[in-house]
């Protein structure tokens, strides 16, 4: 390796999670969600890792499910916003992928389907999100055209929570209400029918919200999320840590700047680390002066304007630090939403925009 830059993924901490979310809802079959390059861990490693353990996983279109599949992935796979395009039905055969159905379109797609096997899908019912979904109150009337395409195999219902991670947002109950409406509903009709609600935030935090298929994102990554100290956040292990090495060392005088634009000035004599990590390596750029930096295991703090390749770390009060010392951006010490914190942005998004620059490291204890 010569850039040493680099993201370490610890598939033993995203197995840990995931039986960690198996403790949360035991009641519960999960479809791990691995869109987005896993969150930019990685789909196809961490796909490998789960795939065993797994009732399901989930993606956001036909090429992620794909690429899974190419790579060996056995586990039952639904398409998160199901097809883009009646055309993409049969590719949705041939990978054996379920799908979600969130308008009248789609089920119209699915009502003039000439192909002669099955899909599972998954109907979504729009509780409050206002983002995808069909009304509550059409959720029978969907359910049975569904029932009439010959196409269709078993459909299950599905929702999404707004705001999980806000205890106190009247949102949540009034979305588990909705949807536990319909459930009573499809009940008195005598429909046996299994659903989803739970994102990370509703398998931690509302337990009445898990019903027969949990969907746990952001917290098998070990990234919790809530954006306050929750109990049931804390044995989560983090997956990804960004890590690379301090290149220069330097010594400055009061008054002399550090980086692009000259927005840090040394208001003492300073000694300044140069880390090679920038946003080229997705360090977010916003990232204001201060930011912690873990060096040597020894907090530090972001001194000055994140290049593309390179950070400045003002390490003044740190035991000596030399050419080629440990640094950590985030992860295992250092959590990944305190640095999204100073960045104006949450955990989800640093992790998922990991450029495909930076090598994963796969470890596995
Ligand atoms: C991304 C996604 C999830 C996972 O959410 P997390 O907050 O990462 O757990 C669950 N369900 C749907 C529909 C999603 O799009």
């Amino acid at each position: 390796m010569s850039r040493p830059a680099y993201a370490e993924i610890d598939i033993a901490a995203l197995k840990h999670n995931l039986s960690l979310v198996r403790k949360h809802a035991p009641q519960s079959k999960i479809i791990s969600v691995v869109k987005a390059n896993a969150y930019g861990h990685g789909a196809v490693n961490v796909a490998k890792a789960l795939d065993a353990d797994t009732d399901m996983m989930t993606v956001s279109c036909i090429e992620e499910a794909a690429a899974l599949r190419k790579f060996g992935i056995k586990a039952d796979i639904l398409l998160l916003e199901g097809v883009f395009e009646a055309q993409e039905l049969a590719e949705c055969v041939r990978l054996k992928l379920d799908l979600v159905v969130h308008n009248s379109e789609q089920v119209e797609q699915l009502s003039n389907c000439k192909i002669d096997q099955t899909f599972n899908v998954w109907l979504k019912v729009d509780t409050g999100m206002h983002r995808l979904g069909i009304l509550p109150e059409e959720t029978q009337f969907f359910y049975k055209k569904l029932q009439n395409c010959s196409c269709v195999s078993t459909i299950r219902l599905m929702t999404h929570f707004s705001s999980a991670d806000l205890l106190e947002h009247p949102i949540n109950s009034i979305q588990i209400q909705r949807f536990s409406e319909q459930l009573r509903e499809f009940e008195r009709a005598d429909i046996i029918v299994e659903s989803s609600m739970a994102n990370s935030a509703g398998i931690l935090a509302w337990p009445q919200s898990h019903y027969d298929w949990v969907r746990p994102g952001i917290m098998l990554y070990g990234i919790s999320p809530f954006a306050f100290q929750h109990e049931h956040a804390k044995a989560l292990q983090a997956v990804m840590t960004l890590k690379s090495k301090v290149i220069a060392v330097r010594e400055i005088a009061e008054g002399e700047i550090v980086g692009y634009g000259a927005t840090w000035k040394a208001n003492k004599p300073s000694r300044i680390a140069t880390i090679a990590i920038g946003y080229g390596d997705g360090y977010p750029r916003n990232a204001k002066s201060g930011t912690p930096v873990l060096v040597n295991g020894q907090r530090a703090k972001l001194a000055g304007r994140v290049s593309m390749d390179l950070i400045g770390v003002d390490i003044t009060d740190l035991d000596k630090v030399c050419v080629g010392d440990e640094v950590e951006l985030w992860g295992k010490q250092l959590s990944v939403n305190e640095v999204a914190n100073w960045a104006d942005t949450i955990g989800y998004e640093l992790v998922t925009r990991m450029p495909a620059r930076v090598p994963r490291i796969y470890k596995n204890s």
